[in-house]
Formats: structure tokens, C-alpha cells, sequence
């Protein structure tokens, strides 16, 4: 069964971090869902790789099979709103996904697959927390 939330450590805001570190509450940052089931970000602090299914859909991508990854919680006046998000590593092609967007969703993996430090495209996506290829992480082909 394929992980549908972020690995651990992609998971994290450095920045929000650092807020919790120097004391300030920092209301529904919850990288690992203790508080609220699954990992949960404030407003326009979702980590790189989450999307809603809305911005998935204007990538011409959608979720495919995947359970929501993550969600965003944020305050209107008498209640807490929620936006759920997905990872784009897991999404798929619309179906109905235009010329266009197929070449850019191409693009956008190949990018993804690509190593910047040993520039090798890879038949895995280079983890986020690493930065670069597991190869290029161990130390080695410098
Ligand atoms: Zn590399």
C-alpha cells in the first residue's frame, strides 16, 4: 500500500519550526497529525508537494487513487474551514487533460526525476528532504 502522507521529513515548515522553537503558538501547524489525525498546516503554509484538487485540476492532473494526504485549517468568522490536499508525486494525468498540459505534466516529472547535482535523471522522484539523488545523498559520483 503506497504512503499517501508526505514522508517525515518533508513534512515539516522550517519556518514554523522555528516559530514553535521560539515559543509562539503557531494554531493548526500539526506536521504529523497528533493533534488533528493528519498532518494539518494553517493557511498558505502547505509544504512544497500538497496540492488541493482544485490546483491539481488546473495542472491538468488529478488525485488518482490517492486518500488525502494532508489538510489545511484556517478561521472564518464562526467556524474552522478546511481545504484537503494531495501529494503531486502520486497524481495522474486528467483524463481529459489538453495537449498542452500532457507536455507540461511531462516536463514537471522530468524535473522531478532529475538529480541537480549530478544532473542523471532517475526512474525515482529526488526526495525533497535530500535535495538530490540517493546516489549523490551517499556521498558518492562528485
Ligand atoms: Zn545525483
Amino acid at each position: 500500500m503506497q504512503p499517501t502522507t508526505l514522508p517525515a521529513r518533508d513534512r515539516r515548515v522550517p519556518t514554523l519550526d522555528g516559530a514553535r522553537c521560539r515559543g509562539i503558538f503557531v494554531e493548526f501547524y500539526d506536521p504529523d497529525g497528533h493533534r488533528h489525525g493528519i498532518p494539518t498546516y494553517p493557511y498558505h503554509w502547505a509544504p512544497d508537494g500538497l496540492l488541493t484538487r482544485r490546483q491539481l485540476r488546473d495542472k491538468g492532473l488529478r488525485p488518482g487513487g490517492q486518500h488525502i494526504a494532508a489538510q489545511i485549517l484556517w478561521r472564518r468568522r464562526k467556524y474552522i474551514a478546511v481545504a484537503y490536499l494531495y501529494r503531486i508525486d502520486l497524481a495522474l494525468p486528467k483524463r481529459n487533460a489538453t495537449a498542452a498540459q500532457l507536455a507540461a505534466i511531462g516536463r514537471a516529472l522530468a524535473t522531478r526525476r532529475t538529480c541537480p547535482t549530478c544532473r542523471t535523471e532517475k526512474d525515482y522522484y529526488i526526495p525533497r528532504s535530500a535535495g538530490e539523488c540517493n546516489d549523490c545523498a551517499a556521498g558518492g559520483h562528485r
